[in-house]
């Protein structure tokens, strides 16, 4: 049986341990792809964690945070508005779309848009006075009737009308692909997106962004040019309760 101190010196190291963890495995990953480890951003996926265990995260650095649920979301948002520097969070569970408004009032990113209606509410919801949201258009890879997404053949036309919204700043593509083993076959549905993404930017030049990678396949999203990893479990460890 380990000791008593031992169990406590671990368990308080523990986000400092797995966060050097995960900057590691993206360094290492950019290298092997000849990529620049700053063009990578790791958004901690916060969802079910207590607002004490991101502030140990947000003290040893980390600035974004991801959620899923709008519950349990702003009352952590609002719990931790006041640190300096200020956190940056994204929005990225699914939408309804008679939900948009807290989104539209509390977040700095949103990844999961996959409609017109929902950009549309987002946009007259978001205050002129602040920097526009920052979104991405979900896209739909595989063919799992659970997940969210745009199919590709409807992207270009969502795309070019969530373009033209005012109050929204359109930054890229994320997916969310049929969870793969291995990883050739993890990077053929990150290359898809990539390829989407190429398509894309020649009417769009702006685009920027790909919100692709978790923990289990960060590395070959970073290999296919992810620009933004959304990591939860190998930062928090596995989530005890998930919301109904
Ligand atoms: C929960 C979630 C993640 C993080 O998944 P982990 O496997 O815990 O890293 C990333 N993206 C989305 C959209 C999620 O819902």
């Amino acid at each position: 049986m380990a000791p008593y101190s031992m169990v406590t010196v671990s368990s308080t190291s523990d986000p400092a341990r797995r966060l050097a963890a995960i900057r590691s495995q993206i360094t290492a990953a950019a290298e092997r792809a000849q990529r620049p480890v700053e063009s990578i951003r790791l958004v901690a996926v916060s969802k079910t964690q207590p607002a004490a265990s991101i502030a140990a995260l947000a003290d040893l650095g980390q600035r974004d945070f991801g959620e899923n649920y709008l519950q349990e979301a702003i009352g952590k948002i609002q719990s931790l508005a006041d640190r300096s520097p200020k956190l940056v969070w994204h929005f990225i569970g699914q939408l309804q779309s008679n939900k948009t408004r807290p989104v539209a009032e509390h977040f700095d990113w949103v990844h999961t848009v996959d409609r017109l209606k929902i950009a549309e509410r987002l946009s007259q919801q978001r205050s002129p006075h602040g920097p526009p949201l920052q979104v991405c258009l979900q896209v739909k890879l595989g063919d799992e009737a659970t997940k969210g997404g745009v199919s590709p053949a409807d992207l270009p036309a969502l795309l070019r009308a969530v373009a033209a919204l005012p109050r929204l700043q359109v930054r890229g593509l994320m997916a969310l692909p049929p969870a793969e083993a291995d990883e050739d076959a993890q990077r053929r549905w990150f290359a898809e997106l990539r390829q989407l993404l190429v398509t894309c930017q020649t009417e769009h030049p702006q685009l920027d962004t790909l919100s692709m990678g978790m923990s289990a396949d960060l590395v070959a999203a970073i290999l296919e040019g992810s620009t933004l990893i959304r990591v939860g479990t190998a930062l928090f460890g596995e989530r005890l309760q998930s919301p109904a």
